[in-house]
């Protein structure tokens, strides 16, 4: 939903000026993990009044809100995608940058055990795989 960011900002009390709504509605239609310049550029074609200050100013004040969540996949640079409830995990591909997503049933069991082994409850949790693609006919 296009919309998703900017209802939650809405219920979540933020003011919503227009640049904001610009920003709210790029990050919804987001597929991939943006950094802020990928954000100012797309925000940008839309009202090139949205200047890049801006954006970074929005995009905090989004993960402040808990609305979005930034990631730091090790390339410098802070990226940004929806908070959801579906929780999934990353693997970045060196090479090209590529970031897939995935979720495994078993490493999310796994991550909860480790935490009550060690005397904990998990409230939250990460995982990035850092990998190169296999060539053909290297074994997996
Ligand atoms: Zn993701």
């Amino acid at each position: 939903m296009s919309d998703r960011i900017e209802q939650l900002c809405i219920e979540k009390g933020l003011r919503m000026t227009e640049q904001r709504r610009v920003i709210a509605r790029v990050l919804s239609e987001a597929e991939d993990h943006p950094d802020a310049e990928e954000v100012h550029r797309r925000a940008a074609s839309v009202d090139n009044r949205i200047s890049l200050a801006t954006v970074y100013r929005t995009v905090r004040l989004f993960e402040d809100a808990g609305i979005i969540e930034r990631h730091d996949f090790r390339d410098g640079r802070s990226r940004y995608e929806e908070a959801t409830e579906d929780h999934h995990d990353h693997l970045i591909d060196l090479k090209s940058g590529d970031i897939v997503e995935f979720y495994d049933e078993e490493i999310e069991k796994m991550k909860e055990a480790i935490a009550r082994r060690l005397g904990y409850k998990l409230v939250d949790h990460r995982l990035e795989l850092y990998a190169v693609k296999l060539k053909d006919g290297e074994k997996g």
